[in-house]
């Protein structure tokens, strides 16, 4: 970028934004816009295979904050419950490949026809310390992201910010937190969650916003500055713990974002977060 042009060294588009692309059509449109990373997912990188993926982000230049996501491990059935496992491990190597750090842990939500909610999380719990060994010779962080608690059922049973800090500091070295403000804007003790957990466990950060009305839960989610998040209030939580780490806008928008073109998405994506995702001392001096 130009000297005038925002810093967006710690700015990367979470691929899901622009849904339509290709993998190597999201790294060649990102690094057009100056975005500095991608925020990749399993499905795009499988189209390709994990070793092109990872060269041609290293070739544009782009860092890889995450892999998106862990296959659902909350399976009753054990057959079923190994395979995923397995598919775990193969998606944290596929991380390693590409030069993403974190894979971001959504374990799926109640079995089916379970109740048990208590159950389902102790499972899933189990399922991440059986996860954790390969994940640290792989050196790729498993990263707990609290999903909004309207994702319990049938997404994930990691509901709160509190409830995943706790898992980590449980499991201990090789987790760590992706916090999304989409899932925890509403929750009075995400900033105090912020705190608590401190810079080194928040491995990324999500950005989006959240509309008024929400049309669709799992869909709908608006562009900064379209909602009711207070984005730089949240900002200012990060810096004030030190967190130096990535930003990422993550959108599903099946009723606008996705319809337009992605190169329309990514520009307009960088015009509204650019103000929340300067280095820390740039903001100081500004
Ligand atoms: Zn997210």
């Amino acid at each position: 970028m130009s000297a005038s042009g925002p810093d967006l060294s710690r700015f990367a588009v979470n691929q899901i934004t622009t849904r339509d692309w290709t993998f190597a059509q999201a790294v060649d449109g990102y690094a057009r816009a100056g975005v500095r990373g991608i925020g990749a997912w399993v499905q795009y990188v499988d189209e390709i295979g994990a070793a092109a993926a990872g060269r041609m982000a290293r070739e544009a230049g782009l860092f890889v904050p995450c892999l998106c996501t862990t296959a659902w491990v909350n399976l009753a059935d054990p057959v079923s419950y190994r395979a995923a496992l397995d598919e775990n491990r193969r998606r944290l190597d596929m991380a390693a490949e590409i030069g993403a750090k974190t894979l971001v842990v959504v374990p799926g939500g109640l079995a089916t026809g379970e109740r048990d909610l208590g159950a389902a999380r102790r499972r899933v719990a189990e399922a991440l310390a059986e996860l954790l060994p390969h994940a640290r010779a792989a050196g790729v962080a498993l990263g707990l992201e609290p999903l909004h608690p309207m994702y319990a059922a049938d997404r994930s049973c990691l509901s709160t910010f509190a409830h995943c800090l706790a898992l980590c500091e449980t499991l201990g070295e090789g987790t760590g937190i992706v916090a999304d403000v989409y899932h925890c804007w509403w929750d009075p003790d995400f900033a105090a969650g912020l705190e608590r957990a401190g810079p080194e466990r928040i491995l990324t950060f999500h950005l989006c916003d959240w509309l008024v009305p929400t049309r669709d839960v799992y869909q709908d989610r608006g562009m900064v500055g379209d909602g009711v998040i207070d984005i730089a209030f949240y900002r200012s939580v990060l810096d004030r713990i030190g967190y130096d780490g990535p930003f990422e806008i993550e959108i599903f928008s099946k009723l606008d974002w996705w319809l337009r073109d992605g190169a329309e998405t990514t520009r307009i994506a960088v015009e509204r977060c650019a103000p929340f995702v300067a280095p820390r001392r740039q903001a100081k001096a500004a």
